[in-house]
């Protein structure tokens, strides 16, 4: 029979695939994987990559990253099956009758992603498309099997054509990595952008890398002193902790530089530490608040930045403590206190599958998508404001910045910082309007017949920044 002729042709890839997920499940329903493989092989037999290789290799491909990534057999074998109703002659229900519900809703699911086609758009659209995805999937699996599709065609996307190689990474870079991000994982996130950046500037790409590559030894001696110091005094209170250092990815580099204006070093400095308790429960919460006053006494924290997604997880059951800290000697050191920070959590799964799970979901992604230009929004004026040397600590707090928030027409300051942040105002002209108020304030100093200027004021307890009077 056919099907077994084309699945023993391709037998190392079977094999390889198969040792991969029993390294973490012992369980492993070993038929169902060989059957789906078998099936996908011969359904796609005689098709070619671009690459002149054999079709199967791209789902098989798409099911090693899920390995990686631990995921069920369910979702191997779907990922085996990804292409085969959208690419082959095979019909849905023929994967039914050989698979079951769970695998074909898997395989439906992908090919229903996959027939929506996102063209390069403005990033307001993409958000937008991101919103419709977490809204239609009742199951997050299916976005992962799509993000390994898309991870595996990135890796071999030299071989397109120059203008369909643009349009997939920024497609990438817009719908995709940000996905990623949203669901946790980090791994996919950073090799889908480090690949997009890759295509889309690489004469950029080369020189970051290069930079990179020199600096290298220096970050990691940076790295292994700090993280000796650290294991040392967890030891001594026992705190059973894991420690690793965190490479910062090229795009993400690049894309600090080119949107923030900072140089190269100022972003390479800040060399990331991920923390991660090993004990799960009560017992690993007291030890990620006992690490973090470990850390608070040992470096100095960076004041307004500390984040805590323990005592309230993100949506995705991301469970951390984020407190950037001044590490030695001087440089900025910034520490993860994980308990698990590694993939998407079942919860969020099972959850997502009612209607009013989505409901959440997709408030959550507004509610995210809004916290994120907030923030982005703050970064942005306090960048320009420091091209005019003017102190962003003091004047987010005062009387000034409350009124030309005022006459640009908003009455609360998050709404302002929502719209600098998604690009509806421009931190320059604001800039201007605060550097124009305080020459008002100056004159109204140096005559006090004019009324004097309120005096500035920070809010306490608030990280809202800026109270706008009268209103
Ligand atoms: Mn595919």
């Amino acid at each position: 029979m056919t099907v077994l002729e084309t699945g023993e042709k391709h037998q190392e890839l079977l094999d390889e695939l198969l040792s991969d997920v029993e390294a973490y499940n012992s369980e492993l329903d070993r038929d169902l994987l060989a059957r789906a493989f078998r099936f996908a092989a011969a359904a796609h037999e005689g098709q070619q990559r671009r690459s002149g290789e054999a079709f199967i290799r791209h789902p098989w491909g798409a099911a090693k990253i899920l390995a990686e990534l631990r995921q069920d057999e369910q979702t191997i074998a779907a990922a085996l099956l990804h292409d085969v109703v959208e690419d082959t002659e095979t019909e849905i229900d023929e994967v039914r009758s050989e698979f079951g519900d769970e695998v074909t809703q898997l395989v439906e699911g992908v090919t229903k992603l996959t027939r929506i086609h996102f063209q390069s758009r403005e990033q307001a659209e993409a958000e937008n498309y991101r919103k419709m995805i977490a809204a239609m999937v009742g199951d997050e699996r299916v976005i992962l099997i799509k993000l390994a599709d898309r991870l595996h065609n990135m890796r071999t996307i030299e071989y397109l054509g120059k203008q369909k190689q643009l349009q997939k990474a920024r497609e990438t870079l817009e719908v995709y990595a940000p996905l990623a991000h949203r669901l946790g994982i980090h791994k996919l996130k950073w090799e889908l952008e480090d690949l997009s950046f890759e295509t889309l500037h690489p004469r950029k790409y080369e020189e970051i890398k290069t930079m990179v590559a020199e600096r290298r030894t220096d970050r990691e001696e940076h790295v292994s002193e700090a993280a000796r110091v650290l294991q040392l005094e967890l030891d001594k209170v026992d705190i059973p902790a894991e420690i690793s250092g965190r490479a910062k990815h090229f795009f993400s580099i690049y894309d600090k530089m080119a949107k923030k204006g900072r140089e190269f070093n100022e972003i390479y400095d800040l060399t990331a530490m991920r923390v991660i308790a090993e004990r799960g429960g009560d017992e690993g919460t007291r030890d990620c608040y006992g690490a973090l006053g470990l850390i608070h006494s040992l470096w100095k924290p960076m004041p307004g930045r500390f984040k805590d997604f323990v005592a309230m997880p993100k949506f995705n059951g991301y469970r951390a403590l984020h407190p950037p800290v001044i590490g030695p000697p001087g440089r900025p050191v910034e520490i993860l206190t994980s308990k698990q920070g590694r993939g998407p959590s079942r919860d969020w799964m099972s959850l997502a599958k009612s209607s009013r799970a989505r409901n959440k979901i997709r408030q959550w992604f507004s509610r995210e998508t809004r916290e994120d230009a907030e923030a982005k929004g703050r970064e942005a004026l306090e960048h320009a404001l420091k091209g005019q040397n003017l102190p962003y600590a003091k004047l987010r707090g005062s009387a000034t910045l409350a009124q030309v928030i005022r006459e640009t027409g908003f009455k609360k300051a998050d709404d302002f910082y929502l719209a600098l942040g998604s690009g509806k105002l421009q931190p320059g002209t604001i800039v201007n309007k605060v550097v124009q108020r305080l020459k008002t304030e100056q004159v109204a100093e140096v005559h006090p017949v004019v009324r004097k200027a309120p005096k500035t004021q920070p809010v306490s307890g608030s990280d809202m920044g800026v109270v706008v009077p009268g209103v």
